[in-house]
C-alpha cells in the first residue's frame, strides 16, 4: 500500500494533452524521484520473476525507460519493440488500428527464442492496441508470453478486454 501511494503521488495529470479532452498521465515526476523509480522497478521485476519471464520486451518509448532497469534487476535480457523503421536488422512488423489511422511496430525476431517467456512492460495501458500488437509479434517470433505488466491501466478505455484473446490466459498486471 505504501508503494502504491508513493507511485500514485508521483504521477502528474496533464489536462488536454496531447489533444483537448484527454487527461494525460505523465510519469516524468516518478522517474525524477529515485525512491519512486526504484520502487516501481522493484515491483515490476518481482512480477517478472513471479511469472517466470526469461525476457523483458519494452514498448517505445516509456516502456524502454521502465523495462531496461526491470530487466537488469530481474537478471533478464531486454528487447525493444520499436515504431516501424527504427530497427536496423531483420524485423517482424505488426500494424494495428488507432482511433484515426493505424500504426506499426517492429521487433528483431532473432532475439527471441522458442523457449523464451516474455513479459511486456509499458507505463500506461490505454486502449490496449499497442500491447496487443506486441503480443502478436512475440507469438509470431515463436516465443511464449509470460504476461503484460504496466504501471497504470486506464480501465475506462477497455484495454484489458482487448488483450484477453492475445494473452491466451497469461496475466495482465497493473500496479
Ligand atoms: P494504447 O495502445 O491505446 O493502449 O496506448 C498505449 C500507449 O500510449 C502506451 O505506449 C502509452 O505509453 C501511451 N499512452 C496512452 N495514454 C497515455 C497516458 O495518459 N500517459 C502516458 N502514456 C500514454
Amino acid at each position: 500500500a505504501g508503494t502504491t501511494q508513493l507511485l500514485l503521488s508521483r504521477i502528474r495529470d496533464v489536462p488536454d494533452y496531447p489533444e483537448p479532452g484527454v487527461m494525460f498521465k505523465d510519469i516524468t515526476p516518478l522517474l525524477a524521484d529515485p525512491e519512486a523509480f526504484a520502487a516501481l522497478t522493484e515491483a515490476l521485476a518481482d512480477l517478472a520473476v513471479r511469472h517466470g519471464a526469461t525476457k523483458i520486451v519494452g514498448l517505445e518509448a516509456r516502456g524502454f525507460i521502465l523495462g531496461a532497469p526491470v530487466a537488469l534487476r530481474a537478471g533478464l535480457g531486454f528487447i525493444p519493440v520499436r515504431k516501424a523503421g527504427k530497427l536496423p536488422g531483420a524485423t517482424l512488423s505488426q500494424s494495428y488500428d488507432l482511433e484515426y489511422g493505424s500504426a506499426e511496430i517492429e521487433v528483431h525476431a532473432e532475439d527471441l527464442a522458442a523457449d523464451d517467456r516474455v513479459l511486456v512492460v509499458d507505463d500506461v495501458l490505454a486502449t490496449g492496441g499497442t500491447a496487443e500488437a506486441s503480443l502478436r509479434l512475440i507469438r509470431r517470433a515463436g516465443a511464449q508470453v509470460a504476461g503484460v505488466a504496466v504501471l497504470m491501466e486506464l480501465g475506462f478505455l477497455g484495454g484489458r478486454g482487448k488483450l484477453e484473446t492475445a494473452l491466451e490466459g497469461a496475466p495482465l498486471e497493473a500496479l
